[in-house]
């Protein structure tokens, strides 16, 4: 079978092109809602500025999970929707979402009802295609077996599973394959820069592709802003609409440091919530949840967070030795794209991550739908809220909703346990860990990234603990529209997700990248520099 290869559409079409839907933004909101509405048969096409799930859909916990501590707010219809969703995601992904254990220590009366009401509220979590994704109900654990595994500073715990997806960049980018399979039209690096209005409605945007430089007026029925938190400023930056732009924005770090627990510890403190979360061989530490005043694009993930974020580890008790800055081997973070801002007093960590769906025919303006907030869990389902949203305004008959009943694209993986074993098997000769790593990443197309190492000794090298291949690097060039050393170290690969990796890796990977694409030794030099500002702490 051959790879399918992601082409940016953008650079194939004229000064003007004509879709059912436009979709603005390639987080997992567009993503997700791109493979819904090609599925259903509707032409769709979508454009992201930067990289597909580069900004907000790429700071997150990495958790599919039903959220227990919606529970406190009484979302009830929230933790079922993301509880129902965790199970669907991991049988139509089942190697990119899988059950995880975590450990709420010393739990008061709330904390263990929370618990109860969790299990209640995911009474199908068993109803799995693949029975690997069995979640058990929670358990608790006394003093005694809290200290058998290891845990201290706890008389006792709760033990219970949500789900993990070790790549949030790599299972949007499984839901935009799926949406290419089925006919969509992607580009990414393509700014929507303005809508195009026919009297009071919108019928599509200007587009600009930004590496080539061109402009592009890309006409629809219905366009989709899914811009995530740009969402306010890009309507805003139309003259036609107004909306009020949120006066608090809630941003969310995450450190990445070695590992100091083996089970995912919440610790829930004063200032909000955190947790320590094994992952790739480290630990994930966040989130948090900060107060943001300044204007989105201005964003970056500062010094003086993490600097803050690392004196409430300090103060939690958690660890034995004091975390510093450079015990700090990658951060990374984001704004949430809140449904509502929590009262600038308050803080936002209050706020609902109910998602948010608009109709801008209430204010007057046809043709134009915005999208946002919620949880990368419950985006799939979000979709097809969208999608009823978007039928309305077609006459067409259209079919069921297909999106929970199909694997993703490279995801067609019906027994993940076996199909790890029978890979193993077949390549002897591979690391179990490249295995492992590989199918678990790329799914099914493992196949076709071992059929590249085995054409070079360069492509067949091991680049990272995870055992990670340079033939991946080629494989996002060539199939999965990997357009610069970002996409490939943050994206594509997790080479660059766990920290600065080695001047020899950096100069390895610019090699092969430089050779595809014909790049100077100055411009490969460049190129590393830019990455290296992106990654150090
Ligand atoms: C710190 C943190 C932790 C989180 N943890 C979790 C978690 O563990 N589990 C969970 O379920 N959820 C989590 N979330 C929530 C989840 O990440 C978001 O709900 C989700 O990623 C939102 O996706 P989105 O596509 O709407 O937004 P985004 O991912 O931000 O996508 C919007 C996209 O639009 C693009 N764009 C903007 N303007 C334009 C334009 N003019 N033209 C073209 N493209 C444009 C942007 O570049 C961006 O890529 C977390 C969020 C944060 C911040």
């Amino acid at each position: 079978m051959s790879p399918q290869k992601l082409e940016r559409f953008i650079e194939k079409v004229g000064e003007e092109a004509y879709f059912d839907v436009l979709i603005i933004g390639g987080g997992i909101t567009g993503s997700a809602l791109a493979y819904e509405v090609a599925s259903r048969g509707l032409s769709v096409c979508l454009v992201e500025k930067e990289d597909f799930g580069g900004a907000t859909s790429s700071a997150t916990g990495k958790l599919i999970h039903g959220g227990l501590r919606y529970l406190k707010r009484f979302d009830l219809s929230l933790v079922r929707e993301a509880l129902k969703e965790r199970r669907i995601l991991s049988n139509i992904a089942p190697n990119l979402v899988y059950p995880y254990p975590m450990i709420l220590p010393n739990p008061g009366l709330l904390e263990r009802i929370g618990l109860f009401v969790y299990d209640l509220l995911s009474f199908d979590r068993n109803w799995t295609w693949d029975k690997s994704k069995r979640i058990p109900a929670h358990k608790n654990l006394s003093k005694k077996e809290v200290q058998s595994r290891g845990l201290s500073g706890m008389d006792s715990a709760i033990y219970f599973y949500d789900c993990i997806m070790p790549s949030p960049e790599r299972l949007t980018l499984a839901f935009l394959k799926s949406a290419v399979q089925e006919g969509a039209s992607i580009s990414n690096y393509t700014k929507a820069e303005e809508l195009i209005f026919e009297g009071n409605r919108v019928i599509g945007a200007l587009v600009k592709d930004t590496i080539h430089n061109k402009n592009v007026k890309l006409k629809a029925s219905v366009t989709v802003n899914a811009s995530g938190p740009w969402s306010q400023d890009f309507l805003n930056g139309t003259k036609k609409i107004k909306v009020p732009v949120p006066k608090t924005r809630s941003e969310g770090i995450y450190l990445i440091t070695k590992k100091y627990f083996d089970t995912m510890v919440l610790h829930v403190g004063k200032k909000g919530h955190f947790s320590f979360a094994p992952w790739r061989g480290k630990n994930m530490i966040g989130p948090t949840e900060k107060a943001y005043y300044g204007p989105v694009e201005d964003w970056k993930l500062s010094q003086e967070s993490i600097l803050e974020f690392l004196e409430y580890i300090n103060s939690s008790g958690l660890l034995s030795e004091k975390l510093e800055l450079k015990d700090v081997e990658f951060a990374y973070g984001g704004l949430r794209p809140l449904a509502e801002t929590g009262a600038e007093d308050k803080g936002t960590y209050s706020a609902s991550r109910k998602s948010e769906l608009q109709d801008h025919s209430k204010e007057g303006i046809e043709g134009l739908i915005s999208a946002g907030g919620g949880k990368y869990t419950t985006s799939r389902h979000f979709a097809e809220k969208i999608f009823k949203l978007i039928h309305k305004k077609f006459s067409r008959n259209i079919g069921p909703s297909v999106s929970k009943k199909k694997f993703l694209k490279g995801c067609e993986i019906s027994d993940i346990r076996s199909y790890l074993e029978n890979a193993k098997t077949s390549y002897p000769n591979i690391s179990e860990n490249t295995i492992e790593y590989l199918v678990r990443h790329h799914g099914t197309e493992y196949v076709s990234i071992l059929e590249l190492a085995n054409t070079s000794t360069q492509l067949s090298e091991v680049l990272d603990e995870d055992g990670e291949l340079a033939a991946q690097v080629l494989y996002a060039i060539r199939f999965e529209m990997a357009t610069n050393l970002q996409d490939i170290f943050l994206r594509r690969t997790g080479l660059g997700t766990v920290g600065l990796p080695s001047d020899e890796i950096l100069s390895k990977v610019a090699e092969i990248a430089g050779k595809e694409w014909n790049w100077s030794v100055e411009r490969k030099s460049e190129e590393i520099q830019k990455l290296k500002r992106k990654l150090l702490v």
